[in-house]
């Protein structure tokens, strides 16, 4: 079999000493803080890491300890999380700090990280491994490519039988000397050499132990699955102004959990069939705040992909007729001037309704 081929200590030594010259200079490398790699893993998952960097050094700076974070209003949490996307991820930290914070210390086995919410076997792992030192593997979705190619594996990454054989063949490879630095030179070499499409084999470190490179098959590794077309919805949003004509707005908060949970908004909501987008937008306020409005202008149109849907926001100019809002389909409401907007955290796409505001009022 091509996978007992490789030499696990020869493969081991060429990753780490390739890591030891190219490693990038990343600020949650400066330190061996579970509080900082935790963070850090938390912010990576589904995010570039040139995006998480400012991300990651606001963050810090604002809670610069997990007791910080505990004590910390979620609204400010959210706030700070604001743009970067997959916010049940912000509320999740915020909920698993207090419980760090009431215990008094880090945990800091894999076994005992893995008990906290929103804590998986990977995020476990990289942070017993980075911040402790503990000889446990890794498996995102950088070191699955790499695994795969390197072993040219035919079976398809997405089965749970084939992520089994992943994570052992993971752990078999595992330096147990450096398994922070291993875990951390795997990620590297599939986000920087052994990128997704066009892998830079030429100058791959591991490439006299890969047998994709060796059967030209790089291309075809990972085998997943053929994706099903992206769902694609309108979503109607209505910028209500206050009937005094004081230059207030009105904002609504989600429901804590689900898409975007607790993040603010321009109410409003998807568009059935048979409905026009302006009937939506009426429909959707009834059901959410209780409120009559008269629809307007459209003032913009926003296209925005989350993971599983893209949707188009219209986003229009309304008067409030009839009805004091009330909470129904919403967490929370508030009347607003466009200069205090700033202190509520919103999604991408409210964002550049905001911008445009911004502009022109
Ligand atoms: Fe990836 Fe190419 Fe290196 Fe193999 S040789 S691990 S395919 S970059």
């Amino acid at each position: 079999m091509l996978a007992l081929m490789l030499n696990t200590v020869t493969f081991s030594a060429d990753l780490l000493h390739w890591y030891d010259s190219a490693a990038a200079d990343l600020p949650w490398r400066r330190s061996s803080n579970p509080y900082l790699i935790w963070l850090s893993e938390i912010m990576l998952q589904q995010t570039q890491v040139t995006a998480v960097i400012p991300y990651f050094q606001r963050f810090t700076a604002a809670f610069p300890t997990v007791e910080a974070l505990a004590a910390a209003p979620l609204d400010r949490v959210l706030k700070q999380w604001e743009g970067l996307g997959y916010y049940s991820r912000a509320r999740n930290l915020h909920r698993t700090a207090q419980v760090i914070a009431a215990r008094g210390s880090f945990p800091w086995t894999a076994a005992e990280l893995q008990q906290l919410s929103g804590v998986g076997r990977y995020t476990a792992n990289a942070i017993a491994s980075i911040a402790f030192g503990e000889a446990v593997a890794v498996l995102d979705g950088n070191v699955i490519r790499v695994l795969s190619r390197l072993d040219d594996l035919v079976d398809d990454v997405s089965k749970p039988a084939t992520q089994n054989k992943l994570w052992e063949r993971a752990t078999a490879l595992l330096n147990q000397e450096r398994p922070g630095d291993h875990n951390q030179a795997m990620m590297e070499l599939g986000r920087m050499i052994c990128r997704p499409r066009a892998p830079l084999c030429l100058i791959c470190p591991v490439a006299k132990h890969c047998a994709s490179f060796a059967h030209n098959t790089q291309g075809q590794r990972p085998v997943k699955p053929k994706k099903a077309r992206t769902p694609h919805y309108d979503v109607a949003a209505g910028v209500i102004w206050h009937p005094s004509g004081d230059g207030r707005v009105l904002i609504a908060q989600r429901p804590a959990e689900g898409l975007l949970g607790s993040l603010w908004e321009f109410p409003g909501g998807k568009q059935e069939s048979g409905e026009t987008i302006e009937q939506t937008l009426i429909r959707e306020l009834q059901e959410e705040l209780a409120i009559t409005v008269e629809v307007g202008n459209l003032l913009t149109t926003v296209d925005h992909a989350f993971t599983h849907f893209k949707i188009t926001l219209f986003a229009f100019d309304c008067q409030l007729i009839k009805g004091d809002p009330q909470p129904i389909g919403c967490a929370d409401w508030r009347w607003v001037r466009l200069n205090e907007l700033e202190h509520f955290a919103f999604g991408k796409a409210d964002q550049q309704v905001i911008a445009l505001l911004g502009r022109n009022f």
